[in-house]
């Protein structure tokens, strides 16, 4: 009886040693695998990170996103593109982290968008909606106040249907659309129904369309810079300026530029020395989690019974 019985001990041992050795080799995997992509980040801000949003197919999961970046992160949106060629292939040519908005109407839009999706730069529609003054013109199919719901949607996803790749959307012009609650729910309906994220540029202090958003559960954030309100290297410069101070304080911050020559020119010496510089240049949707996230991180790091 003794052989017998000594043998399943001896199986057993090998057992016991080998699970012991995947334990030992999983704890050391994990451990390098903290301290190698999160420095900075405290456990509980990247925990929050993971959970807030654990499946959104709008939100980008790859280039960075999901891990905290290390140091203070910027996203930068170029929008108007599609209009002309030679504009848009200057801000394809930026790094890919660059987020590109593309007008629907413009024929080129559909392919040119496609190949910045393959180049690997995130893709807004840049939904064309009524300002407040006559003179500005919004361009061809834009969503305006007083239109009915179903035609507000109807031009909403004609729109989406000329931007390929894309995972949200900004508004061009709105500073009259984004302050009516009634006119924004449709857009933010349709937004909710598609897992598609609004960025708001904020042509209008006041606007609404946040809030409306947030109502929907659409993925929100607001633009912190205009780059070229003012076209001239200077004033790109003094906005560059202002980005970066914004994005230390907050952490995050986003900035919306055109593809004007000052513009480019400014952002393609800036954006090779952002490194650098200490910041990591992000996708807006990156941004906008850690927007969205950020009230759910402070909460977690407050003390207990604070
Ligand atoms: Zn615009």
């Amino acid at each position: 009886m003794r052989p017998h019985s000594a043998r399943p001990s001896f199986f057993a041992l090998h057992i016991i040693l080998g699970m012991a050795v995947c334990f030992l080799i999983g704890f050391i995997a994990s451990v390098a695998w903290a301290s190698g992509t999160d420095a900075g980040a405290t456990p509980a801000l990247r925990s929050s990170l993971f959970d807030y949003f654990p499946a959104r197919p709008s939100l980008r999961s790859d280039t960075g996103s999901g891990i905290a970046p290390r140091g203070p992160a910027i996203a930068i949106v170029i929008d108007d593109l599609g209009s002309s060629e030679a504009r848009t292939r200057r801000a394809m040519a930026l790094p890919s982290a660059v987020t590109l908005s593309f007008l629907p109407y413009p024929a080129a839009t559909p392919a040119l968008a496609a190949e910045a999706a393959r180049d690997g730069h995130e893709i807004l529609v840049h939904v064309p909606m009524q300002p407040l003054s006559a003179r500005h013109n919004p361009g061809p199919m834009a969503l305006k106040v007083g239109q009915s719901p179903e035609e507000i949607t109807r031009r909403l996803l004609w729109a989406l249907s000329r931007v390929p790749d894309h995972t949200g959307v900004n508004n061009h012009e709105g500073s009259r659309f984004t302050l009516d609650r009634a006119a924004l729910e449709p857009v933010m309906q349709t937004l909710a129904e598609k897992n598609l994220f609004f960025l708001d540029s904020r042509t209008i202090g006041h606007s609404k369309a946040s809030l409306v958003a947030r109502a929907y559960d659409v993925p929100t954030a607001g633009r912190d810079v205009f780059l070229d309100d003012t076209i001239s290297a200077s004033a790109v410069a003094r906005e560059l300026g202002n980005l970066e101070r914004q994005a230390r304080k907050h952490g995050i911050a986003i900035a919306i530029g055109h593809p004007h020559d000052v513009t480019m020119a400014a952002l393609e010496r800036w954006t090779a020395a952002v490194a650098e510089k200490g910041f990591t240049l992000v996708p807006v949707s990156t941004a906008i989690r850690m927007e969205e996230a950020r009230p759910t991180a402070s909460a977690a790091l407050l003390p207990s019974g604070s």
